[in-house]
Parts: structure tokens; sequence; C-alpha cells
């Protein structure tokens, strides 16, 4: 049956404004890391992309290399946006990243000019989009020039490729520089999109403060810590699970007891808030004033619909505040 959007599909999301930007974007935003690959079910990747939508996330991120095979997640955005999207291309802000590991030789990779232009060509031609909202150095590079790297990415801009650009996986200095060197050049950072999560705290020893001095906004991933902050592995690891599946980024390891003690500490305290762990979780990092917007992952409907509830109850009192970093220690 042909896909409706839901009329009703702005009336719960809330929206940030990114930094000082003109931007705003979901509390809750998507991306296709995990789950969008060929390997996965089409049918259930599209489900998951229409209903985000109706939900009111207008935000999908991707990367070059988001699949498996690396490429895949934005060709299967481009199938969902020919099927059902494309007429609501104004109303989404799609993202996309170059800086890992994407094609043979040496320009494959890392920071260059020669890299991010063509790929950010690539991206174009597999999403079938004119242009991204976004474009992302994905890392920082330790050999090239941040110069260089921040030049390519307002070249981007300036060829009317991208409208916005970001950065991803930067410390607190180099963004300092990145963010200097494109204002420099007419190019705002728009934002940065770090690891941030209750296990991965590192951006509250500087990048934060830095990113509010400077107006740029924040986009956490792996908010669940790709789902331990959940309840997806209190009792056991299941087949369908990111562990349980073939991910190489997520294995058995990760549930060592310290963490499970940890877990279910937290599990605990989210009943007690009248929500799931994953819904605490999300809700702490919206709690940060820095945070434009959570970047969750979602292996079903049902889990973007749970996460995208935690906008009823955001709030937490000092007292519970102290209390969950004590778990944390
Ligand atoms: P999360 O930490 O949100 O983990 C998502 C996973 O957690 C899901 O696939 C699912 O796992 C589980 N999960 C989600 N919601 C629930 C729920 N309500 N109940 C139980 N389990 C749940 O994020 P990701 O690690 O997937 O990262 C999110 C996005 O961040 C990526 O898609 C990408 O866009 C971006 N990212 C960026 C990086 C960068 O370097 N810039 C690096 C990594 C990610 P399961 O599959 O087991 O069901």
């Amino acid at each position: 049956m042909a896909y409706t959007a839901s009329k009703t599909r702005y009336d719960q999301m809330k929206y940030n404004r990114c930094g000082n930007s003109g931007l705003l974007l979901p509390a809750v935003s998507l991306g296709l890391w995990h789950n969008f690959g060929d390997v996965n079910d089409f049918p259930i990747m599209k489900n998951i992309l229409l209903r985000a939508f109706d939900l009111g996330i207008t935000h999908f991120d991707l990367a070059n290399n988001y699949g498996p095979p690396p490429g895949s997640a934005e060709s299967n955005l481009k199938k969902v946006l020919h099927s059902d999207l494309a007429p609501h291309r104004d109303e989404l802000v799609i993202s996309t990243k170059a800086g890992y590991d994407m094609w043979d030789g040496p320009y494959g990779e890392w920071g260059s000019r020669k890299y991010l232009m063509a790929s950010l060509d690539q991206s174009l031609k597999r999403m079938g989009l004119d242009y991204v909202d976004i474009f992302y150095s994905h890392r920082p590079d330790p050999n090239t020039p941040l110069e260089e790297t921040m030049t390519a990415l307002h070249h981007t801009v300036q060829q009317g490729k991208a409208l916005y650009v970001g950065i991803s996986n930067y410390t607190a200095e180099q963004t300092s520089m990145a963010v200097d060197i494109l204002e420099r050049l007419g190019t705002p950072c728009l934002i940065h999109q770090p690891r941030y999560n209750m296990f991965d705290r590192w951006v509250e020893n500087g990048l934060l403060d830095v990113l509010e001095k400077r107006g740029v906004g924040c986009i956490p991933f792996s908010p669940l810590a790709q789902g331990l902050l959940t309840d997806r592995y209190l009792k056991g690891i299941p087949d369908d699970s990111r562990i349980g599946g073939a991910s190489i980024f997520l294995g058995e390891e990760a549930l060592d007891p310290g963490t499970m003690v940890k877990v279910k500490a937290l599990n605990q305290h989210a009943e007690q808030r009248g929500q799931t762990l994953a819904q605490m979780a999300l809700a702490w990092i919206l709690n940060r004033k820095q945070v434009t917007s959570v970047l969750i992952g979602a292996s079903s409907v049902k889990q973007l619909e749970a996460n995208v509830a935690t906008l009823f109850k955001l709030e937490f009192t000092k007292d519970e505040l102290a209390y969950i970093d004590n778990i944390l220690v």
C-alpha cells in the first residue's frame, strides 16, 4: 500500500536549535550504522524509517561506510526515498560522513581533500540526492593538515553539495582549532558528533564546554552504548541482538560482571522512575543543555517507538543524578 505520512507527525516530537545555527533538529534522531545494510531485512528497515518519520524524526544519519557491505545503508535509504519519502525531502535532514576506510588505495580513508570530495560525490550518487544537509569529517586525521580537511568541508558547501558541515570524534582541542578555521572560511561548524553515554563520559572533560562556548550543536552517538544500556542483555544474549548477531563492533566481553551490576542497578532505578532503562539513558543525555539530539539506533519499530516515548519524561532531580553518578563510578 502506498505510504501517506501521518498528519500528526509533528505533534509530539521536540525540536532543538543546533548550536547558534538556524537549524532545528529532533530531540531523537535515527542512525543507519547497523540494521540498514544489505545483510538486513529490507521491509523491516523501511518500516523503521517510515515510522520514524511519522513520529517526527526528521533527521537520518549515515556515513559512506555504513552497511555492511559499506555503502549499502546509503543505497537502501535511496530506495525508501524513491518509493516513499522523496516528496518529503525538504522535511528531512540527511547527513553523511567520510573518514573511515572506504575504498582501496591511499585515497580511500582519513581526511584529505582528495578523499572527502570523492566520497561525498559517491554518497550523493548512492542516495540519489543532489545535496546532503550535513557533511561530516568522520574522524580527525593526524597526518593531514586540519586546514586541508576543513577547507574541503567548506568547499562542499560552496559547491552546493552540503548545506552544513560537522565533525565527529574530534577532541576538545581539535574541535577548537577546527571551529576557528571554519569560522575564518565563512562556513560555521554546525555540529559535533561524539560518542556519549552513561558508560563513556569523555565529552564532559572539556568538549561540551567548547561546544557551548563556540555555539556548536552536539549529537551524541551510541547513547545506549550499542544496547548495553537497555534491558536487552538482562537475561542473557538474544540471538537477534547486536552481540548475538554478527556485529564486529560489540562482543560478549562487553557484558562483564562489573558492567552488568551497573546495568541492573540502573534498570532498577529506571523502573522506579516509571521508564525503561533505555528511556532513562536517553533522557539522561538530553538533560545536558549542550545536547541538541540523541542519535539512536534501532533494530525494530518497537524499539524506535519506545525510545521516542523518552520525551514524556526528561526531568531528573539533583538527588537522582547523584544516585546515578554513584552507580556509574
Ligand atoms: P545505540 O547506542 O542507540 O544502540 C542501538 C542498539 O541498541 C539497537 O540496534 C538495539 O540493539 C538496541 N536498542 C535500541 N533501542 C532499544 C530499546 N528501546 N530496547 C532494547 N534495545 C534497544 O546506538 P548505535 O550504536 O546504533 O549508534 C547510533 C547511531 O550513531 C549510528 O546509527 C550512527 O548513525 C551513529 N554512530 C556514529 C559513529 C561515529 O563515529 N560518528 C560511531 C557509531 C555510531 P539490537 O540490535 O541488539 O536490538
